[in-house]
């Protein structure tokens, strides 16, 4: 029996996860499959790479499971590769039987208030990705020089990450895989006030509460929580008994507004019912005006009263990541993410055969890492079981085979190989475990060499 052919677009966790779920042995299915896993970067693993804390190292050993999938004689990784530009999708889908779409969501949400895009306004993204060593943000993508007090607008699991970042000591970093340069920045900053906002009520945060734990132990950092934000209404306690986790939050928060202050030398304020209605300042950020709110009638949220200015010199807009479009794939733009039925990408309302959806750009930017090895499970029996039908289908030109004649040089494992090992001598060399490669230019180099 020939072998069924499939395209993966995007090497993160939910891509990964559809690879492994392709060659998992299972009972009564005898169809051998060849996976090849496509990236623009000429790493794999995404957000587990560049998103995921770099002082998360439990999550960061999920690497290891990632690596072995892609050391399956049976999974190719086609790193460098910009699908859309270097092969069309159009390519892709007469050479391989099914083309999978995990290309996750690489962009963020907007607030939509006057000076959002102030120089010292920029998204929780674009900080996450500079301080993992991400190709695309140089080291001196991210000047906290000056900054003594920065703004986190939102309440999610990546404002937690970020604030952590902003206000732990340097130190704890060092074990971890940041680039130097972003050491040095981070290690000279003098942000003294992290300021975390949330537009509605503890109840509805969204951060898990291990991520808000760690706030709390934080050396050298004093968490400040206003008791009178985390009074609830009657709809709270409603909400309240339906997602009995959130009460762990709200016990955290509760103790956490009744420790009196140690005179740390910095501090984490957590806000509720607290949103900007501007940003301001003279050429860059000055100061937040923040505006209380409340829940009117109808379950609307309103302003609860003029707002305040809060001075802040840098202000990172944490409110969800969007996902963008790739030339040839529809995208819904309600909902930013591929139309799909069952993990079954939809053209014109109907199933489009050999195209299915994978990970945030599928169901949304929502989920922790675990979330895409369900989803991609279930995507792909959907695959398997469409199996005989794709295999009937004759398959058009190799893309791989086009890259060649275009001159496109992909990564593969090996090239990746030499850049993990890469990082890990650089980082001995500083007496670190490993350091990430940070550049374009590097990454391709090492890859090469
Ligand atoms: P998120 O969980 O969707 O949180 C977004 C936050 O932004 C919410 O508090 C939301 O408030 C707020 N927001 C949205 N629009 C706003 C506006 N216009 N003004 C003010 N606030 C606004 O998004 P995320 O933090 O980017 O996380 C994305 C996913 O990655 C989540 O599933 C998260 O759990 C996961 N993640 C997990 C980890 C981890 O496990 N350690 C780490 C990072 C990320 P409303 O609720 O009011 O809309």
């Amino acid at each position: 029996m020939s072998a069924l052919r499939v395209a993966v677009v995007g090497a993160g966790p939910a891509g990964m996860y559809v690879a492994d779920a392709l060659v998992l042995p299972r009972e009564g299915s005898a169809v051998p499959v060849q996976v090849d896993v496509y990236d623009r970067l000429p790493t794999p693993f995404g957000l587990l790479r560049y998103g995921v804390a770099p002082d998360h190292p439990k999550m960061k050993m999920l690497t290891r499971a990632l690596q072995r999938t892609l050391d399956d004689p049976r999974v190719r990784f086609l790193g460098g590769v910009q699908v859309g530009t270097d092969v069309t999708v159009d390519e892709l889908r007469a050479g391989y039987h099914a083309v999978a779409y995990s290309f996750g969501a690489s962009t963020d949400r907007r607030l939509g208030v006057p000076g959002e895009d102030l120089p010292g306004s920029r998204s929780a993204t674009s900080f996450v990705t500079w301080y993992s060593g991400h190709p695309d943000a140089p080291a001196d993508d991210v000047d906290l020089s000056g900054v003594r007090t920065a703004v986190v607008v939102g309440v999610g699991n990546v404002a937690v990450d970020v604030a952590r970042v902003l206000s732990r000591p340097v130190a704890d970093l060092r074990v971890t895989d940041v680039p130097e340069p972003v050491l040095d920045r981070l290690a000279a900053s003098a942000v003294a006030d992290v300021h975390v906002l949330g537009r509605r009520g503890p109840v509805q945060a969204k951060f898990t509460v291990k991520e808000l734990r760690e706030l709390g132990e934080l050396e050298g950092v004093d968490v400040v929580v206003d008791p009178a934000d985390l009074v609830l209404s009657a709809a709270d306690e409603a909400e309240l008994a339906e997602h009995p986790a959130v009460g762990r939050n709200l016990e955290l928060l509760r103790e956490w507004s009744q420790r009196p202050l140690t005179g740390a030398p910095r501090r984490l304020h957590l806000h509720f019912w607290s949103r900007p209605a501007a940003l301001e300042g003279d050429g860059r950020v000055e100061r937040v005006l923040v505006e209380r709110t409340r829940l009117d009638g109808d379950g609307r949220l309103v302003a609860a009263g003029a707002p305040s200015p809060l001075p802040a010199e840098l202000v990172l807009r944490s409110v969800g990541y969007r996902g963008t479009g790739l030339d040839g794939v529809p995208l819904d733009p309600a909902t930013c993410t591929v139309p799909a039925r069952d993990g079954r990408v939809l053209r014109d309302g109907a199933v489009s055969p050999g195209e299915y959806v994978a990970g945030w750009i599928g169901r949304g930017p929502v989920g922790v890492l675990g979330t895409n090895r369900s989803d991609a499970e279930g995507v792909v029996e959907g695959l398997l079981a469409d199996a005989p039908a794709l295999l009937a289908r004759p398959l058009g030109p190799d893309p791989v085979a086009l890259l060649a004649q275009r001159g496109v040089t992909p990564v593969d494992a090996e090239g990746w190989g030499r850049i993990d090992a890469g990082e890990v001598a650089r980082g001995q060399a500083l007496g670190r475990a490993r350091t990430k490669i940070a550049t374009w230019d590097d990454l391709l180099a090492t890859a090469r060499s």
